[in-house]
């Protein structure tokens, strides 16, 4: 058991170290200034105290940077006039510039993100049909290396990591899209009310930059967001699932796609080094999972391939014993994808095989898919330095 352990902890530390060397420039712009966004507590002191502040002005400047969404320091009213000119000659409050944003015909919002040094990422706000709110899909990664057959995403090789502060942007910045700022407190909704890290990359091969963002949304004095509020995708970095886990104890969504080792070997190459047996286990031992906090399976419905009825019993039986939902996504085509959609009637069939089981099994309806918004349809023109 412990050997075991050893073995995951010394995978986990190569993986850090691998995926670290995909870390973004260093925050400091052309004119010297550093970004107070995406430093995490911690760092927001020790900037100031450089400069000669005490500690309680990261306080201060926390509240008004992630409760108040502000990006002006001279609006800080709190802050006396001298000390806002001296925090502006050296610090901004940044966002990723929106290059372009579309609105599909759903309501669904896309934003092209142009991050400082020109690379760009995807973001895309889904609002709820029925409710009065929604779930921002955030990237985490300028590409992927996980070249899954069927996803967009993975036919752009990887350029970079996201840093923490192009992280949190993305939802800051479609924040300001739609004006939600303050923070709410208590009662107040709004619109941007979840975060589904599932957008361009795997998050769990920048695991270090999306941990410190995802608890910097989550810190209770500034955006607030709850760890049920966020859900991480994985295609399936099983050692780092854990930790996620542990650390973050976010809602996991899992991207299964295929039931069979010889198929995910595949469609889902990180299979080859993770295969279903390994997965699987994960999961049951995925520490924030619960009946109340099921763990999401997702599996495309790619004609003829992966959505017979058998695959569906395969299914029942791999996930049985575990906290699940499972959502099936009709493939959504890109330019040159190589596989067609399941027919409604497979994927009728395939749900309610699942669904008897005792599985929620919602069949997801594309959003977005006439601006390429959708699930596995976000890519952009990366270019490695
Ligand atoms: N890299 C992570 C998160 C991003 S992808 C992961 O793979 O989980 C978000 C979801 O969209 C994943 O479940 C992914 O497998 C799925 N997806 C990718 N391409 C798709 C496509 N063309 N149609 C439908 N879903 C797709
Ligand atoms: Fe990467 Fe996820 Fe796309 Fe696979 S599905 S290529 S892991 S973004």
């Amino acid at each position: 058991m412990s050997a075991a352990l050893d073995l995951t902890e010394a995978e986990r530390v190569r993986i850090l170290a691998k995926t670290a060397r995909f870390n973004p420039p260093t925050a400091a712009l052309a004119d010297g200034r550093r970004d107070l966004v995406g430093l995490d507590r911690a760092e927001l002191i020790a900037e100031l105290a450089a400069i000669g502040e005490p500690a309680f002005r990261a306080k201060q400047l926390w509240h008004w940077i992630y409760h108040q969404g502000t990006t002006d320091f001279s609006t800080m009213s709190s802050i006396a006039r001298p000390l806002q000119e001296k925090l502006a000659e050296r610090f901004v409050i940044g966002r990723p510039e929106a290059a372009i944003v579309q609105t599909s015909t759903d309501a669904t919002r896309k934003f092209l993100f142009r991050f400082r040094d020109g690379q760009e990422a995807e973001t895309v706000y889904i609002p709820d049909p029925v409710q009065e709110r929604g779930a921002v899909c955030i990237s985490s990664q300028v590409g992927c290396t996980l070249s899954c057959r069927f996803c967009h995403t993975g036919t752009q090789t990887l350029v970079r990591n996201l840093g923490a502060a192009e992280i949190v942007g993305q939802f800051m910045a479609a924040r300001d899209s739609y004006g939600e700022w303050p923070s709410p407190r208590g009662e107040t909704p709004r619109l941007l009310s979840t975060i589904v890290l599932m957008g361009m990359g795997e998050p769990l091969y920048n695991y270090e930059n999306v941990a410190k963002a995802m608890k910097i949304v989550m810190d209770g004095e500034g955006i607030a967001l709850s760890r049920r509020r966020i859900t991480l995708s994985t295609s399936g970095v099983v050692p780092m699932m854990d930790r996620a886990g542990e650390e973050l104890g976010v809602n996991l969504a899992v991207s299964l796609h295929a039931v069979r080792d010889d198929l995910r070997d595949e469609i889902v190459p990180l299979n080859r080094k993770y295969p279903l047996r390994e997965l699987i286990a994960a999961c049951k031992r995925y520490p924030a999972a619960s009946n109340a906090r099921r763990i999401t399976f997702e599996y495309v419905m790619l004609k003829d391939l992966n959505d017979s009825e058998a695959d569906a019993h395969e299914l029942i039986r791999l996930i049985a014993g575990i906290p699940a939902k499972v959502n099936l996504i009709p493939f959504n085509p890109w330019p040159g994808s190589p596989y067609e959609t399941s027919t409604g009637q497979k994927i009728d069939r395939f749900a309610k095989i699942v669904m008897d089981a005792g599985f929620s099994s919602p069949v997801r309806t594309p959003r977005g898919r006439d601006i390429l918004a959708a699930c596995g349809q976000l890519r952009t023109e990366g270019v490695r330095k």
